[in-house]
């Protein structure tokens, strides 16, 4: 199920059922956390989807037939739901208002991924993402963190300590103006986009091979800035 205001530019979020209520809902405590300064841990992580979770393609994921996991990437997911962390998907995905993808396609896929993500003992929040192409200039298209907002808005979350994860300089950005730390993973386009920001003379975010590796920051008890 999708929730839009047909009309309005507003990403689309695909909540995912759980029996019983979110462990980290409204006004809940959160579970105490053991090794890390639990007045700093990460409680909640924002993952970006193609390059980060499952293979980027260059053509797109426009069917299920097409999404390839990234080796440890669904494992990683496991470790950080096992830590308390809540865990959101958040993907540009512009091939829908370019007509390339229905909402229907792209929701079965991200479904799908969630399932399988629990099968293997991860939990996914919620999935959200930006259906609009770049000339429409809506207030989600990453780098800009309306999807990052509107999880934020409706699961309360408390940005501050949150992390984004991405294989894109736009990625960091979102995570950056909606006030996350960040990390960039080098699949993807993870590298040539490092290679990019090194150019730029870009930092405030950091680095990780991969997923796994950036669920090992995450959990590890550095503070990532
Ligand atoms: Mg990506
Ligand atoms: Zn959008």
């Amino acid at each position: 199920m999708s929730l839009s205001i047909p009309g309005a530019q507003n990403p689309l979020i695909l909540p995912i059922a759980w029996p019983g209520s979110l462990p980290h809902a409204v006004g809940m405590p959160w579970p105490s956390r053991t090794g890390v300064n639990a007045q700093t841990a990460v409680r909640a992580i924002f993952l970006d989807r193609d390059g980060v979770i499952n293979e980027n393609r260059r053509d797109h994921v426009k069917e299920w037939s097409e999404f390839r996991f990234l080796p440890g990437a669904v494992e990683a997911v496991a470790r950080l739901s096992r830590a308390g962390i809540a865990v959101f998907v958040i993907t540009n995905q512009a091939i829908v208002n370019r007509g390339l993808v229905s909402r229907h396609t792209v929701d079965a896929i991200n479904a799908r991924m969630a399932g399988e993500i629990a099968r293997q003992g991860g939990r996914i929040e919620a999935i959200a993402y930006c259906p609009h192409r770049p000339d429409e200039e809506c207030a989600c298209r990453k780098p800009r963190p309306g999807l990052l907002l509107a999880l934020a808005r409706r699961y309360r979350l408390d940005l501050s300590r949150a992390v984004m994860v991405g294989d894109a300089l736009t990625d960091i950005d979102a995570g950056l103006a909606a006030g996350c730390q960040a990390i960039l993973v080098l699949t993807g386009r993870g590298s040539e986009e490092l290679a990019r920001a090194r150019t730029a003379g870009r930092n405030g975010f950091r680095v990780a091979a991969d997923l796994s590796g950036a669920a090992d920051l995450v959990l590890g008890s550095a503070p990532l800035r």
